[in-house]
């Protein structure tokens, strides 16, 4: 019999997520990440990540968004740690944007709480945006943002307090399928599970270099500017954002306890990087991503780089995600890449992750992530 019944590769946003459910439900689970869980070198840390409800990149997200906030909320009650801040979300740009547009096709859908604003009332609900008058917002109550580092922690504290085995600065050097299950070989040595979860977000190619679809690792940039004028991003009159304008798609957060907001631009440069020779310097080409956005439509915000941090988006051509078996080696479960919008989803991927590997399949429709659509 083999060692554990499964081996969560990567402990990252997913892999964490997966590993505490799994040992929850009583799997005997390993949990092996290469680095300090929490640290910068993936796609999750920089503090914060948006959770939204009424999805514009597709309505068919919205039932496991829905189940992702009930297990965020348990997440919290389970670990007795605040998580989760709701904030509402102020999204912003031109009517037939994809933004707009997209959110309001998912709100309307699914009978989400909205309300659609036009630009006066946009600017006057929330003071720190110019947008031309043919803008609209859509204001959803149910936005706001997670807490990215404790939350995996909180996910791991709980998978190690279920009896997981947990292997930190621990490399995962070739996963092999065999008869009787799957042999993992590290730079530690070997172990054997019955089903292996690969959640190596950026690493993932190189880990299962068979996997039957191009991957786009690309460099992000997150940025934390001090406000010039702070009246009004106070009192909650600058709730999470996303902004489409002429300058692409960017997001942020209400300010930090420093005063300062985090803003990025989504897809930032979209160059292509090998996630092992990331360039962490930030340079005035990243911060020329934002600060023409900043200028034209939060000008208060436009003030001193208080500080940047590189990031990783692993994106699929069709930017949804994959959550699927390896073709060939059923007992090999990917769970990567979520395409620069997964984090909200950890919990409900754990989920969905625990339910394939110990019943062998879900109630929720993943339809949407299977590799049989690339071909
Ligand atoms: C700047 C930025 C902003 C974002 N904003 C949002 C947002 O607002 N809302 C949202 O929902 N999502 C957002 N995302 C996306 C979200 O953060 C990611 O989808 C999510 O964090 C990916 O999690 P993961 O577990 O797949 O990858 P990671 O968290 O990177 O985890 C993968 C782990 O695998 C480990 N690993 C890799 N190879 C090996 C190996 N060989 N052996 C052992 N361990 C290995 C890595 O060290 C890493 O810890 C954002 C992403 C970025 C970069």
């Amino acid at each position: 019999m083999a060692q554990f019944d499964v081996a969560v590769i990567g402990l990252g946003a997913m892999g964490s997520a997966a590993l505490a459910t799994l040992a929850r439900r009583g799997a005997r689970v390993l949990g092996i990440e290469r680095f300090a869980p929490g640290h910068d070198n993936g796609s999750s840390h920089g503090g914060t990540r948006i959770i939204r409800l009424g999805y514009f990149e597709h309505p068919s997200y919205v039932p496991l968004l829905r189940r992702t906030y009930e297990l965020w909320r348990e997440l919290e009650a389970a670990s007795g740690k605040r998580l989760m801040h709701i904030t509402g979300i102020a999204e912003i740009g031109p009517p037939d944007g994809e933004v707009i547009a997209g959110t309001l096709r998912a709100s309307r859908q699914h009978g989400l709480p909205h309300e659609v604003l036009d630009a006066a009332e946009t600017m006057r609900r929330f003071p720190a945006y110019r947008v031309p008058a043919d803008y609209v917002g859509v204001f959803q109550p149910d936005g706001g943002y997670l807490a990215v580092e404790p939350a995996i922690e909180a996910q791991l504290a709980l998978a190690k307090a279920a009896g997981a085995e947990i292997h930190t600065g621990t490399a995962v050097r070739r996963v092999t399928p065999h008869a009787g299950g799957i042999r993992i070989e590290t730079d530690r040595g070997s172990f054997e599970a019955g089903t292996a979860v690969v959640a190596a977000g950026a690493w993932v190619k190189q880990l299962l270099p068979e996997l039957p679809v191009a991957l786009r690792v690309t460099r992000q940039v997150m940025a934390w500017f001090e406000p010039i004028d702070a009246a009004p991003f106070a009192d909650g009159r600058f709730p999470v954002f996303l902004l489409e304008s002429t300058h692409g798609v960017h997001y942020g957060f209400p300010p930090d306890g420093g005063g300062r907001v985090k803003i990025a631009k989504h897809h930032g440069r979209n160059e292509p990087v090998d996630p092992d020779r990331v360039d962490r310097e930030i340079s005035a080409a990243d911060e020329a991503l934002i600060r023409p956005a900043l200028a034209d439509h939060i000008p208060a915000a436009n003030g001193t780089l208080a500080e940047a941090k590189t990031c990783l988006y692993t994106v699929t051509p069709d930017h949804d995600f994959i959550i699927d078996r390896m073709p060939g080696a059923p007992n090999v479960i990917v769970a990567s890449p979520c395409s620069g919008h997964g984090f909200k989803f950890a919990p409900v991927l754990g989920e969905v992750l625990a339910d394939i590997a110990m019943d062998g399949r879900t109630r929720h429709d993943i339809s949407r992530f299977a590799l049989a659509r690339f071909g």
